[in-house]
């Protein structure tokens, strides 16, 4: 037997990232700590076939933002100008998520990191489904844990669902601070619903967003300071 065929007897093939089969199926778990960055995530994220939206997507869409951004907002799945350009709310309800942050002095340069519950683009922009979300979830959870937000805001209620399994319609719980895995969330209107719902009387979803934006902006200034008297 020659030295380079002993060698490979020494090979761990019981470790299925290293047989690179995480992509292919569902049933494969991907454990915390599988990533040490957000490029290869994508890297998997682009071969990936975990569920069948992987059939159909041009690009997979993971994220964009400051990596290190102490807020993350999460959308439900990219639609056509996402599966195109492979980054996330880059359409009209991108523009508008830019404007309310913009409205408190946040942004995706300095502030947020936008990723959403499924990587790769629904046929006809449905809503995923209940096993898509499963199959692709484990991605998200690695990003969360890597740009490791202080808060976390849902953006819709596929996004509540996909992250907290509550099933409840967002209008009901839309503006109230959860905790999910010792993290704060608040789950918001997602922006395509307030492009449908232009008002901005008292009362209507652009003036509820407004509230919304305006207590994140506080409890992230408390956040920062409170990490500002301890160090
Ligand atoms: S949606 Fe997620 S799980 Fe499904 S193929 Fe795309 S990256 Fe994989």
């Amino acid at each position: 037997m020659n030295s380079e065929i002993q060698l490979s007897l020494f090979n761990d093939d019981s470790n299925p990232h290293q047989q690179g089969l995480i992509p292919t199926d569902s049933k494969i778990p991907i454990p915390p700590g599988t990533y040490a960055n957000m490029t290869e995530l994508a890297q998997h994220c682009n071969q990936c076939h975990r569920c069948e939206l992987g059939n159909t997507r041009t690009h997979a869409v993971v994220g964009r933002g400051n990596l290190q951004a102490p807020i993350m907002v999460i959308g439900e799945a990219p639609g056509q100008n996402e599966d195109e350009t492979g980054l996330p709310f880059v359409g009209r309800s991108g523009q508008l998520l830019e404007k309310i942050l913009a409205s408190v002095n946040l942004s995706t340069e300095h502030d947020v990191y936008i990723a959403n519950i499924n990587k790769c683009r629904p046929p006809n922009n449905r809503v995923p489904t209940p096993d898509e979300m499963v199959a692709c979830k484990p991605y998200l959870l690695e990003q969360i844990r890597l740009v490791d937000p202080k808060i976390i805001l849902l953006t819709g209620a596929t996004a509540v669902k996909g992250i907290t399994g509550d099933k409840r319609g967002i209008t009901k719980i839309r503006g109230q601070w959860i905790e999910w895995e010792a993290r704060l969330c608040m789950p918001i209107f997602h922006p395509s619903y307030l492009l449908r719902n232009p008002s901005k009387e008292k009362g209507a979803p652009k003036w509820l967003m407004w509230q919304d934006i305006q207590a994140v902006r506080a409890k992230l200034d408390e956040i920062q300071q409170n990490n500002k008297s301890v160090t």
